[in-house]
């Protein structure tokens, strides 16, 4: 029980004025998505705001683990049963070390759920899971859940399934086999954080104590690799173990080799800019970039399915996708390339002309840029070249990555291209033909 505050009785406004002055000084910052902490008190207050000063809502016990929402001051807001919210002392619980973008584990709980191609209920249905069913969870919006499904990405309710609190141990194993094998001829500068009150361990494991905590996007420099856990040292000259999975690994050294050696082989990611109530950018007429994206990916689509690959797309109809998720789909399913599909803008109509290449990383992006560039030549508009661009779907990318804006949606001429079918196959054609250089 808490001990009583006296002092509080007799000074209750200028306290709380105080505590309101403290607590505006800091702002609430959320988490990254399914940070969790874990209960290490034997009894801890669940209090409706974060402090001491409000009043207790429910008890959690030792062992017990809470997705947190959002961080404030030195308290954890979290999700309770039932939906509830509320506050407990972060000097109270441990933090676990939960992967935010790697895979979650789930499980079916209805007796069946519908895998779609995309988060609405009239969009294709893929196949169908039942109870029980274990499913790898990559990302999860507006009440849908994207999962992987035969080797390609679905959608299901997220009503029907149950995501595991626990770390995925299975398929964190599974995505360590694939970095090391991946990691064996690349070396890496330095590591990332990607959560705040990421821990420096004495040892390759959560049982070792911690010795530093750092915020997010802190930059650590890369010793060794020991399992699943970074050798790594600070600016402080600090040395010691982060786990892989709460940490981004920089930019290689060397090129990202992919296995794919045909394009049959390919798992390929096509990205049509744009969706839903991100209209892109518009042609003199107004007509929205996101409709000539989609056509022309879904020509695309339709080339490389012909000829075997295994094709992915961010979205498949007018619907709206963030940026962060796009090059998700390709990190998750460690595709052989990812292609992001744009028309470009002027500042004023008519007045610019052609398409462009863009990359982001020279190490990995560089020959696909330069492969799809050689067959881009043969479309009807003027080819502006490769160039490098910092655009999130590439720099977020881990897989080798290109932007083409194929032609500018407010000029009247590229328009009628942009706009027409035969153009989107001649598009497909080229970047069929690139992708088969390009694995050669
Ligand atoms: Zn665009």
């Amino acid at each position: 029980m808490q001990k009583p505050l006296h002092w509080f009785k007799h000074y209750p406004v200028v306290i709380l004025l105080g505590l309101l002055v403290i607590v505006g000084l800091f702002a609430t910052h959320a988490l990254a998505a399914y940070q969790q902490i874990t209960i290490k008190a034997n009894v801890v207050n669940v209090r409706q705001g974060p402090g001491l000063s409000y009043d207790v809502m429910s008890q959690a016990n030792k062992g017990e683990t809470m997705n947190v929402i959002a961080q404030k001051n030195n308290w954890y807001q979290v999700r309770l049963s039932g939906d509830k919210i509320g506050w407990v002392a972060s000097w109270l619980v441990n933090n676990t070390e939960v992967s935010a973008t790697s895979n979650r584990v789930a499980k079916v709980t209805n007796s069946f759920a519908n895998v779609r191609q995309s988060s609405t209920v009239d969009s294709q249905l893929l196949g169908r899971l039942n109870q029980g069913d274990a499913i790898t969870v990559l990302y999860q919006q507006n009440g849908w859940s994207q999962i992987k499904y035969n080797s390609a990405v679905g959608w299901v309710r997220s009503d029907l399934i149950n995501l595991s609190n626990q770390a995925p141990t299975t398929v964190q194993k599974t995505s360590d086999n694939q970095a090391n094998s991946d990691t064996q001829n690349v070396a890496i500068k330095s590591v990332t954080t990607q959560l705040d009150n990421t821990k420096l361990r004495v040892g390759p494991n959560t049982a070792y104590q911690y010795t530093q905590t750092y915020p997010a996007n802190t930059k650590l420099s890369y010793i060794s690799k020991r399992g699943s856990w970074y050798q790594v040292k600070d600016t402080d000259g600090n040395s010691g173990y982060v786990a892989s999975w709460v940490v981004t690994p920089s930019e290689k050294n060397e090129v990202v080799k992919t296995n794919a050696t045909s394009l049959s082989e390919a798992t390929i990611v096509l990205d049509a800019g744009h969706g839903g109530r991100d209209v892109g950018a518009l042609s003199t007429q107004s007509k929205y970039e996101k409709n000539y994206t989609l056509a022309t990916v879904e020509a695309v689509a339709k080339k490389l399915k012909a000829a075997g690959a295994n094709v992915v797309l961010t979205r498949s109809n007018d619907t709206f996708v963030g940026l962060a998720p796009r090059p998700a789909v390709a990190n998750q399913l460690k595709a052989d390339a990812f292609i992001s599909i744009h028309f470009d803008s002027s500042n004023e109509a008519n007045e610019a002309s052609g398409t462009t290449t863009y990359y982001y990383s020279k190490n990995k992006d560089i020959a696909l840029a330069k492969a799809i560039n050689n067959q881009t030549q043969a479309l009807p508009l003027n080819n502006r070249g490769i160039e490098y661009g910092n655009y999130q779907v590439l720099r977020d990318n881990q897989r080798p990555s290109i932007l083409l804006e194929l032609g500018y949606i407010n000029s009247d001429q590229d328009f009628k291209f942009i706009s027409s079918p035969s153009y989107q196959t001649k598009v497909a054609n080229a970047v069929y033909n690139g992708l088969t250089n390009y694995f050669k």
